[in-house]
């Protein structure tokens, strides 16, 4: 009887060891977490499910992100991201991209953007170009890092990802969206929401709002963005290729 007991607690410790070594292997994936299956809550224009490549849910972080997410300095900046419900997109592969102007985007983003380039110019005689295309998660990366050197506050944290994107989140990654200029102008002074309203960029702007439907590209950020979405600004310069 004292063995069976002897070995009935031995069982039960050998479970407890293992269920123990289960968790933490389950917990060290790398895996999204839960918080972005929210699906009422995210930023940007795609709406789970629509697509079938965004947004990059149960996707794997890339090394860079993996980086960022393990650096003590950085934690905060993640956990806020998680918090104010940004989603992760994919990066697409470069094998999948094209250059126009020297700015990588996917193929049916260029040929698609040309095609409305083209017609935008013969209705309007404006020329509009891509000033800005695929952006790596390595670059978003960077990009935090020079703009949140440690020490930061928390509402530097807020201020940050208030008005860019947390690094893997971007719709940048996905070689889809583009910031768009009319060729004679700065790429500056196109990232101002002005310019379209008012400025040079009026026409232009006009006629992508009625037509830019018909060549798959739709405004991610529109005049509402700000009511709409977290994190977000009207962003006229900002259109997405959606197919
Ligand atoms: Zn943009």
């Amino acid at each position: 009887m004292k063995k069976a007991y002897k070995i009935l607690i031995s069982v039960i410790v050998i479970m407890i060891i293992v269920g123990i070594i289960m968790f933490f292997v389950l917990k060290k994936t790398d895996n999204l977490p839960k918080a972005f299956d929210n699906k009422k809550n995210y930023r940007g224009s795609q709406k789970p499910n629509e697509y079938k490549y965004l947004p990059a849910e149960g996707r794997k972080f890339n090394s860079s992100e993996l980086a960022l997410i393990n650096d003590p300095d950085y934690k905060r900046v993640y956990d806020k991201a998680l918090e104010m419900g940004y989603r992760f997109m994919y990066e697409v592969p470069n094998a999948n991209m094209e250059t126009i102007n020297g700015i990588m985007v996917t193929k049916p983003t260029k040929s698609n953007f040309q095609q409305m380039a083209n017609a935008l110019e013969i209705a309007t005689g404006d020329r509009i170009v891509i000033r800005s295309g695929y952006r790596s998660v390595n670059r978003q990366y960077n990009i935090l890092k020079s703009n949140l050197s440690v020490p930061y506050s928390d509402s530097d944290i807020i201020d940050y990802l208030d008005g860019k994107s947390y690094p893997g989140t971007s719709t940048h990654h996905t070689g889809r969206a583009i910031d768009i200029c009319l060729e004679s102008d700065s790429f500056n002074s196109c990232l101002n929401s002005n310019y379209w309203i008012n400025g040079n960029g009026k026409r232009a702007y006009k006629w992508l709002k009625e037509n830019a439907g018909d060549f798959g590209f739709e405004l991610t950020y529109p005049e509402n963005a700000r009511s709409m979405k977290i994190g977000a600004y009207f962003e006229p310069w900002h259109w997405e290729y959606k197919g």
